[in-house]
């Protein structure tokens, strides 16, 4: 053991993150935003245990405007990891953090989100460690057809792995911001990772969402016996404050939902993001602040016409 290696186990220890931890980080900002935390990109990747042998690791978004967060379960008979990073360089430095945490080889990725801010990384995990299982949902199964590493095992409702003694739930609770969305459950712990069901800090992205049926995703979530919810970006704090800012996501995606049947009951026109008329009129209140307003909200709003219009994929 080196004198790195006698650090990072002390921190841990402390719940704290291991990585370059060059910035001074404001802990009470939930914005996702990294400058709002006062972190730089020089902070990334990072990682904490969460609980022994599970680890929320931090990389960034390919934005570069907020952080991306993968979940890493190491066990005495394999690792299983859920979403990779957004590109190839992160998927390395993934990888070579993994390998500085345990001998043992990933046996399962699974895919939270088909997103590629949380798959573009997964070549040099296949690379790394060829036999690894891949599971994801039919849905992203499609999404994921030109990816490094594609499926390899679909989950339609609900799979169960016992990794090392660890059970790891595999939950498909519907769909949600991708509709591929899968959730991973850990009993013995009660941690539940969302991926991009929750977008902690973060105005709900719904490019390719499912608004209605995300809320109802959540509340199932919400139902699960859980003490930590992490979220697929965004900030990794306690756990109370965690399952409020899941109650206050679902709010948001609650509002973007409201001001678009209020929008749309009055004919301001959102037939596509680049021209949406109704984004001017939107009152977001509590939503205002939160991290890529600007860009997501037209999006967002269109959506939510499409899904009133009967008109989602
Ligand atoms: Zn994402």
């Amino acid at each position: 053991m080196n004198i790195r290696q006698t650090l990072s186990i002390g921190l841990i220890s402390l719940g704290l993150f291991c990585g370059p931890g060059l910035a001074a980080e404001n802990t009470k900002v939930s914005n996702a935003a990294i400058e709002a935390r006062g972190l730089t990109l020089a902070d990334f990747p990072r990682w904490k245990a969460v609980a022994p042998n599970i680890y929320a690791y931090e990389g960034y978004h390919p934005s570069k405007v907020m952080n991306t967060v993968s979940l890493i379960i190491v066990t005495k008979d394999g690792v299983v990891l859920v979403d990779a990073m957004g590109d190839e360089a992160q998927g390395h430095q993934l990888v070579d953090n993994i390998k500085k945490l345990t001998p043992q080889p990933v046996k399962y990725l699974i895919v939270g989100s088909d997103h590629g801010d949380h798959m573009a990384g997964n070549g040099p995990l296949k690379t790394a460690w060829p036999g690894m299982v891949v599971v994801a949902t039919p849905a992203s199964q499609k999404a994921m057809a030109k990816n490094a590493a594609p499926p390899t095992e679909l989950v339609t409702d609900k799979r169960v792995l016992n990794v090392g003694g660890t059970e790891i739930q595999i939950l498909n609770l519907g769909r949600a911001q991708t509709g591929g969305d899968l959730l991973v459950y850990l009993p013995a712990t009660k941690i539940m990772f969302m991926s991009e069901v929750y977008l902690r800090g973060v105005f709900p992205a719904m490019r390719s969402a499912y608004p209605s049926e995300w809320v109802e995703t959540i509340k199932k979530a919400q139902a699960v016996d859980v003490n930590l919810v992490i979220a697929g970006h965004c900030w990794v704090d306690d756990a109370a404050t965690m399952q409020a800012g899941l109650e206050a996501f679902r709010k948001a995606v609650e509002l973007v939902i409201a001001e678009g049947k209020r929008l749309h009951a009055a004919k301001v026109a959102c037939a596509e993001p680049a021209n949406c008329e109704a984004v001017k009129q939107a009152k977001w209140s509590a939503a205002d602040s939160l991290a890529l307003k600007d860009g997501q909200a037209p999006i967002a709003l269109a959506k939510v016409y499409q899904e009133l219009d009967g008109k989602l994929p």
